[in-house]
């Protein structure tokens, strides 16, 4: 999910490397483009930033097609186009590189978006999806949060000690944390299917932490 949109990664990909050149790619990160005696072409020869190179061994080559052009060593062999050069740079996924890449470079707009415009009910729709999975995330974050602090703060230092109900309510933390990897790596029907079965959970979860908003609060004015 790029800015809450769904699209295949694969128009994501092309819809960002069309924007890009990988000239202007790898200058952004660092890489000397500067036009030299060594280029020739539409290609431009720089130092690569993946082996100890001297001389230029790196050659980018543009593409003037719109899909951003490619990189290829001849000293160590690496190649590829301006999302592997940053995901090479940077040890990301190529999710992550395209992702890098739209907020770097500014980008806005995405392959099947803007090709075809969904209507306005389905983008009312997709938002309400988006705000839905969002909410039903950051209250289970929370909840956990919460948990966790009721785990430490109430587990019984003796046997003789009776359990504190906040200790029994926190044993229930790893079921939690299940669910909120669900909105983690879970496909977007697990998480469609989460919100609509326990929707009575999630609203409950939002009553216990609004309640204790406060009293943490206090509690916080009060250790001051
Ligand atoms: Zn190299």
């Amino acid at each position: 999910m790029l800015y809450g949109i769904e699209v295949s990664n694969i128009s994501v990909y092309n819809n960002v490397k069309e924007q890009l050149s990988i000239i202007d790619v790898a200058q952004h990160y660092g890489i000397e483009c500067e036009r030299s005696r060594f280029n020739s072409g539409s290609g431009r020869m720089v130092c690569c930033p993946f082996h100890d190179d001297r001389n230029p061994s790196m050659k980018l080559y543009e593409e003037k097609n719109g899909s951003g052009g490619n990189f290829h060593c001849f000293g160590c062999g690496e190649h590829g186009d301006a999302i592997d050069l940053v995901s090479k740079l940077f040890n990301l996924a190529p999710l992550q590189s395209a992702e890098k890449l739209t907020q770097d470079f500014g980008l806005t707009v995405f392959g099947v978006q803007k090709q075809s415009k969904p209507s306005i009910k389905k983008r009312i729709e997709r938002h309400g999806y988006v705000f839905q999975e969002n909410r039903a995330y950051k209250l289970l974050a929370d909840y956990c949060d919460y948990l966790k602090q009721c785990r430490s703060d109430y587990a019984p230092k003796s046997h003789l000690e009776e359990i504190n109900p906040l200790f029994l309510k926190s044993l229930d933390l790893e079921k939690y944390q299940y669910y909120k990897d669900i909105f983690i790596d879970g496909s977007k029907d697990e998480r469609q299917g989460f919100i609509k079965e326990f929707d009575s959970v999630l609203s409950r979860i939002e009553k216990t932490l609004n309640a204790e908003k406060p009293k943490r609060h206090n509690e916080l004015i009060e250790a001051i």
